[in-house]
């Protein structure tokens, strides 16, 4: 229970609201009301003028140093980079890989990793409730290697189910990939318990961060995880750019990834040697400002009290969840008792589609679907639901808001 008295909170989350020009906008007419901070988050200004400043500046390709601006993007670059590293508490900068996002990063293990130590017969163990980019890249390494992959079953209310994991481990599990919080749930998994029983078989752990840390403070090394891999357009920060966080002797002994300039040491046709962390994963030149922009990101939430930011979204949900109750006619979709921000739900007897469309008219944004997570979807036996995925800029007005909107759609499409 958060002891930050109410007022307190509101007002701060007012004043935080400010820093978010895109929040203060009209759809259709009406304000908007933004739910679909699972999809990608809005920019705070200390974003958005980082990344205009960069251009207007000292724009110029990394790690070419021959003039002043190349050495001056180059340092706001690599410190971004140590921002990351402080942020998640890797031990290293040269642990952290910048991305495109998750996706490249899930990539990446399965493509590098993957390759050099999933073998025939060997099993890869993903929960039922991931993303299809934490499914479909183990789906073709084992493909091409003849390998398996395995789900780890989820229970009814959106949690893992921790018995039948222990169930599947054996030695034959090489990896285990499991994301942190379920971008259709929002159950939070418990990846310290996880890593805990790999360690016994010996399986390393890779970790769907997308929707992890957004919501609350990672560390990477208390974990204990062997990769982490998060999207920066999910932590306010702009889209095409993410992180890899990998343990150093694991990135060290990993083939490189894609071939091209940066990531050679000697290049020579007899023969090419790879340059040293992170850059033997870094071929081409890389999303400059986004990595610095990321940077501006994080030092922006870290600028502010991430314990009243976390007491806002868990009175969000928990508002969410009550107002459902009193509605009545809503089936919620995830009730794990470890839960982020994220309120998925039914309306009964009206398509989700049709809910997000008309909840749409009224300024309210949200996603319908299957959320990239049809395994799930089929798990649950639902072919999608409703996502209400709040952030900390999120307000209890807006809750209020959202069940007048569905309680005008029952009435509308009942
Ligand atoms: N994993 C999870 C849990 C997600 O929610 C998402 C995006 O929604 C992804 C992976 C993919 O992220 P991206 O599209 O930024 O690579």
């Amino acid at each position: 229970m958060s002891t930050i008295p109410a007022a307190e909170r509101q007002a701060y989350i007012e004043k935080v609201r400010q820093d978010f020009p895109a929040l203060h906008q009209q759809v259709h007419g009406k304000p908007l009301i933004y739910m679909d901070n699972g999809a990608t988050t809005h920019k705070p200004n200390a974003v958005i003028d980082c990344e205009s400043t960069f251009y207007k500046t000292v724009n110029s390709n990394v790690h070419r140093g021959a003039h002043y601006l190349s050495d001056k993007a180059t340092e706001q670059f690599e410190a971004a980079r140590r921002t990351v590293q402080n942020f998640i508490g890797a031990l290293k900068p040269e642990e952290i890989i910048w991305t495109s996002g998750t996706t490249e990063g899930i990539n990446l293990v399965a493509s590098t990793w993957g390759r050099k130590n999933i073998g025939p017969g060997d099993r890869i163990l993903v929960s039922e409730m991931e993303h299809h980019s934490n499914i479909v890249p183990w789906q073709i390494l084992a493909e091409e290697k003849g390998a398996e992959v395995v789900p780890i079953p989820v229970l009814d209310n959106g949690e893992l189910d921790l018995n039948g994991f222990a169930e599947l481990m054996e030695p034959r599990v090489k990896l285990i990939s499991i994301a942190h919080v379920s971008n259709s749930l929002g159950s939070i998994n418990p990846i310290h318990d996880i890593v805990r029983m790999a360690r016994i078989n010996e399986s390393v752990v890779m970790v769907d961060g997308a929707q992890g840390v957004s919501h609350f403070d990672v560390d990477v090394l208390r974990l204990d995880c062997d990769f982490y891999a998060f999207s920066s357009h999910k932590l306010f920060g702009p889209t095409g750019m993410g992180v890899l966080y990998g343990k150093e002797e694991l990135l060290n002994e990993m083939p490189p990834y894609r071939g091209g300039g940066e990531m050679i040491d000697r290049c020579s046709f007899d023969g090419t040697t790879w340059n040293q962390l992170p850059y033997k994963f870094e071929a081409g030149t890389p999303n400059i400002a986004g990595a610095i922009a990321l940077g501006a990101a994080i030092e922006y939430l870290n600028s502010l009290d991430r314990k009243i930011l976390a007491a806002q979204e868990d009175v969000l949900i928990k508002k969410a969840h009550e107002m459902a109750a009193e509605l009545g006619g809503i089936r919620i979709v995830g009730e794990a008792r470890k839960k982020a921000s994220v309120f998925s739900f039914l309306l009964e007897g009206a398509h989700p589609a049709d809910v997000g469309a008309l909840l749409d008219q009224q300024g309210i944004a949200i996603r319908t679907g299957h959320h990239c997570a049809q395994p799930l979807m089929a798990r649950l036996g639902i072919p999608g639901t409703a996502r209400a995925s709040m952030a900390f800029y999120n307000t209890e007005a807006e809750v209020e808001a959202l069940f007048k909107g569905l309680e005008k759609a029952k009435t509308f499409l009942l």
